[in-house]
């Protein structure tokens, strides 16, 4: 069995999506009752393959929000990321993604050195980030919606927003090795681990945002942010493609218009229906087919039989393992979203 670790985006998301789901008397509470809220199997998940296998999988409701890593918070977030684990291997679930903030929340509060919760001692061979294929789908997006746009690669800037963080990073070296771009822009805060990754590539600008943007014929948004930034369209190129891969996402007002190609980044669609109804409340436009690459991993690793924590650790994504993961995803059915 696999499992989906998720949250949602904003406390006005949660209320929305309680109200919707009838409970109202979850709908008027604030971030209190959500901090104290238990981790909870909120959905029950059937996926066919391609190939005609079926598995079967869980979704935990992690009730972490992203407004719990501002201000004094943090040991609220760790608490809800280690109970989902703990709940999940409770349940039996062999393999789990974790997805959204979860993984950013393990590695950067360093929750590996904090295995055991209460009686479960948490096997962290039974979890991945699922952040492989979601650096696969974001390339496979590059190169399709290039394609379908009319950008020529050899002749494009590529920013990559995020470009140190572990998805970021795996984009950097795929488009390194396997797309022939004219200039990579690497764009996020920490200067010393811009350098470093410069030094590993051998090539990119390390640019501000502001520099970067205006720019750059393609743009992958891959920071860890809690809330979407504000981007003024007038000051892109046209044409220009954004691929938007943050959750919540990194940019939260811009929409399509005249020569502006926004694409929901590290989201796939599957070729069928899947049993379940966890996409509805993310916004999903097919929510039957659509779902984020880190989740569809689990299910790769479940179809495969692959009971390992295939993605684990910071910027160790390897080329062969995007390969890998990319050649299951395509044998099972998923497919890079584009438009
Ligand atoms: P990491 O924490 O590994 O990396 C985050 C990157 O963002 C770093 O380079 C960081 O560098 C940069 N960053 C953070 N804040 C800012 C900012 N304000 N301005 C510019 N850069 C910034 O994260 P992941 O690679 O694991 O995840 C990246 C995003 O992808 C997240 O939004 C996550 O939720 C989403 N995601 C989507 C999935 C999907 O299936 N679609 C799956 C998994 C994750 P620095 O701190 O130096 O600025």
């Amino acid at each position: 069995m696999f499992g989906l670790i998720g949250h949602l985006t904003s406390l006005e998301h949660a209320q929305s999506v309680a109200r919707e789901l009838g409970y109202p008397e979850y709908a008027d509470q604030g971030l209190e009752f959500w901090c104290s809220a238990p981790p909870q199997i909120v959905d029950h998940i059937k996926v066919t393959s391609a190939t005609g296998q079926q598995i079967e999988g869980v979704y935990v409701e992690s009730c972490f929000l992203p407004e719990m890593l501002a201000g004094s918070k943090i040991k609220t977030a760790i608490r809800k990321i280690l109970n989902a684990m703990a709940h999940a291997q409770k349940h039996d679930v062999d393999i789990t993604a974790l997805g959204g903030f979860s993984s950013i929340i393990f590695e950067n509060f360093n929750l590996s050195q904090m295995s055991s919760v209460r009686n479960v001692q948490l096997e962290f061979s039974r979890f991945t980030t699922g952040n492989t294929h979601t650096a696969y789908i974001i390339c496979r997006q590059i190169e399709e919606a290039s394609r379908k746009f009319g950008i020529d690669l050899a002749k494009a800037t590529v920013t990559v927003c995020g470009a140190t963080g572990d998805i970021g990073s795996a984009v950097c070296r795929w488009i390194d090795a396997r797309l022939n771009i004219k200039d990579l822009l690497l764009v996020a805060r920490n200067q010393e681990r811009l350098q470093e990754l410069q030094g590993q590539l051998g090539r990119g600008k390390v640019l501000s945002m502001d520099e970067a943007l205006p720019q750059s014929d393609i743009i992958v948004w891959v920071a860890s942010m809690a809330k979407g930034m504000a981007i003024d369209a007038k000051t892109l190129k046209r044409p220009c493609i954004l691929i938007d891969g943050g959750y919540p996402k990194n940019m939260n007002t811009l929409v399509q218009e005249d020569g502006i190609h926004v694409i929901n980044g590290g989201i796939v669609e599957h070729s069928l229906d899947i049993d379940w109804k966890i996409m509805k409340i993310v916004n999903m436009s097919a929510p039957a087919r659509q779902l984020f690459a880190c989740f569809a991993e689990a299910m790769l690793l479940e179809f495969e039989g692959w009971h390992t924590n295939f993605s684990w650790g910071r910027n160790q994504i390897t080329l062969e393992n995007m390969d890998k993961i990319g050649a299951v995803s395509i044998k099972h059915g998923f497919r890079p979203l584009i438009g």
